[in-house]
This record gives C-alpha cells, structure tokens and sequence, in this order.
C-alpha cells in the first residue's frame, strides 16, 4: 500500500527532515511510526497524503508514484487517504454531522447518500445520537472521534493519523486505539504515528523508529 525508496526531505530553512528512508507497508497492515518530537514523523506522513513533496526518493502510495502523479489527479489521491490530526481541525460553528459530511460535499454525493454514509460513519465511532452537537459541547475524546468519522466517511484503504491521541489521557487513548483495530479488522490500512510508547508497546504491532529524521529501528520491515 504504501512502499518508500530511498526519500529525502529538505527543508530550506532546515536542512534534512527525512534522510533516505526506505520501507514498505502492505495493504490491510496496522503499523505506529514513534520517534521524539522533530524526528520527522509528521513530514512523513505529509509526503503520503501529498501535502508536501520528497527532494529525493520515490513514494509509492495505492500502485501510484506520487512523483509521477499529473496535478489534475491530487485531489482524487487526497480522498483515498484518510488523516487524522492531533487538534481535530473541526470546524467548530458547525455540527457534527456537517462536519463529517464536508469530505462528501466535496465529492458532490446527492443529499440521502450523505445522509447514509455521515450516519454510518458516525455509528463507527459510537457517536450517532451527538449528530446535531456542536463540536464545543463535546469531550476531547468524543472530538476525536468525529475527527475520525471525518476522516473515514468517504471510506479511503489507506488511514493516516499523526498524534491521534496527544491531548487525551490513558483510557480514552486505549478507545481510540480500539477503533483503529476495528478499522483495519475491515480491511483498512494504518499508519499512526504516535510517541505514546507506553500504549504501543503493548500491542503486537509494527513499530517503526525515526530519530533525526532517520528511519533507526522496523520491527516489522521485509
Ligand atoms: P515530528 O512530527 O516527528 O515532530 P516533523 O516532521 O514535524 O517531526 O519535523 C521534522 C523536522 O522538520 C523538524 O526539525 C521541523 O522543525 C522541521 N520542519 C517540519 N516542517 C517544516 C516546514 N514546513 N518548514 C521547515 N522545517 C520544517
Ligand atoms: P454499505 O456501503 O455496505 O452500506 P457502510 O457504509 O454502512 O456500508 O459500512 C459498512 C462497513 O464497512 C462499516 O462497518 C465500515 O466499518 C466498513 N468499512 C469498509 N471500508 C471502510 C473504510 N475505508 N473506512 C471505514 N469503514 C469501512
């Protein structure tokens, strides 16, 4: 699902942020990408969901070369990776249920469709009956959560997530992670990068280590 060859990310003002990073990562595959604040986790995963571009080095995301990919077809690879954030990005004058619905108004789904889809997406997370909240009524775990359904709504394979659960304490961390295994149980893939060790370190998933922006330590790699 996703395969990195040899990629290099400069930053002018900073020099090497990624430093010839090469793994694969197969389809239906649950791995945490951990590492200290700075070592690259993000841009990472910024160079798979396009937001930025590698200096060196080839990504491969879904069979496409991201390289290679004609401008007009961004968009259509942005809907295909799912991504979660730290803060949510909720919009926060809207409801619940808009905010879910916004990657579907996007993609031009008539009014029932969304409705269908915003709802399932919705009972994924177990937040079916908050749908006309607004998202300031809500606990940060629950906001989370529509971040989530948000980023799951349009059903892309490929899910990333950087910090998911930074600002949350141990147990709603542990519903999030929960959610995730539910996700990949239907046959998505995960990417998450995290520095909650304590969590990770428990479960019997891929971990994968930079540090100053190399990639230092694959337990799953092949
Ligand atoms: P992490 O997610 O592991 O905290 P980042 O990928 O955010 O790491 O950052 C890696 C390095 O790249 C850091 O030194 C950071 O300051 C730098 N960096 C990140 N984004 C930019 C940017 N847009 N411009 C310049 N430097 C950046
Ligand atoms: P249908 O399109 O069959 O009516 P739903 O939209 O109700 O289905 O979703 C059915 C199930 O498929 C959900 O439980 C959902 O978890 C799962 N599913 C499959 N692929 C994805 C994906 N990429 N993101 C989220 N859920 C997915």
């Amino acid at each position: 699902m996703i395969e990195f060859d040899h990629v290099h990310k400069r930053y002018p003002e900073r020099g090497e942020a990624l430093s010839d990073i090469s793994f694969a990562l197969a389809a239906g595959e649950m791995a945490f990408l951990t590492g200290h604040s700075g070592a690259g986790k993000s841009t990472l995963l910024r160079l798979i969901g396009l937001l930025e571009r590698p200096s060196r080095g080839r990504v491969v995301v879904d069979g496409r070369d991201l390289g290679a990919l004609p401008r007009r077809q961004i968009p259509l690879h942005r809907r295909q990776v799912g991504m979660i954030f730290q803060d949510h990005r909720l919009l926060a004058d809207r409801s619940v249920f808009d905010n879910v619905a916004l990657p579907l108004q996007v993609m031009g789904y008539g009014h029932r469709e969304i409705g269908r889809r915003v709802r399932a997406a919705l009972d994924h997370v177990g937040l079916l009956k908050r749908e006309r909240a607004t998202p300031v009524a809500l606990s940060g775990g629950e906001q989370q959560r529509v971040g989530i359904a948000r980023a799951v709504v349009a059903r892309p394979p490929l899910l990333l997530a950087d910090e998911p659960t930074g600002n949350l304490d141990p147990e709603l961390s542990r519903e999030i992670f929960e959610l995730f295994e539910r996700f990949q149980y239907v046959g998505v893939t995960l990417l998450i990068a995290t520095h909650d060790l304590s969590l990770v370190a428990r479960m019997p998933y891929r971990i994968m280590t930079l540090a100053d922006g190399r990639l230092v330590n694959d337990s799953g790699g092949w």
